[in-house]
């Protein structure tokens, strides 16, 4: 079983999915909204949500 998270910000009234842009396998992924800028760890307008999917295909 594998769970991953899609995140969403919502910051155009309802939430749009984020794409997570991998950077270096160093550094922590972190999706972040290209219109507003808001992130998983920087979101002062608190419209940055996710949900966790669960998929049993391995
Ligand atoms: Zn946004």
């Amino acid at each position: 079983m594998t769970i991953y998270r899609k995140w969403y910000c919502s910051c155009r009234g309802t939430p749009a999915e984020l794409a997570i842009v991998e950077t270096t396998e160093d550094e922590p992924v972190e999706p972040t909204c290209q219109r507003c800028g808001a992130s998983s760890s920087s979101d002062p307008r608190h419209t940055i949500t996710y949900k966790d999917f669960e998929t049993w295909d391995d």
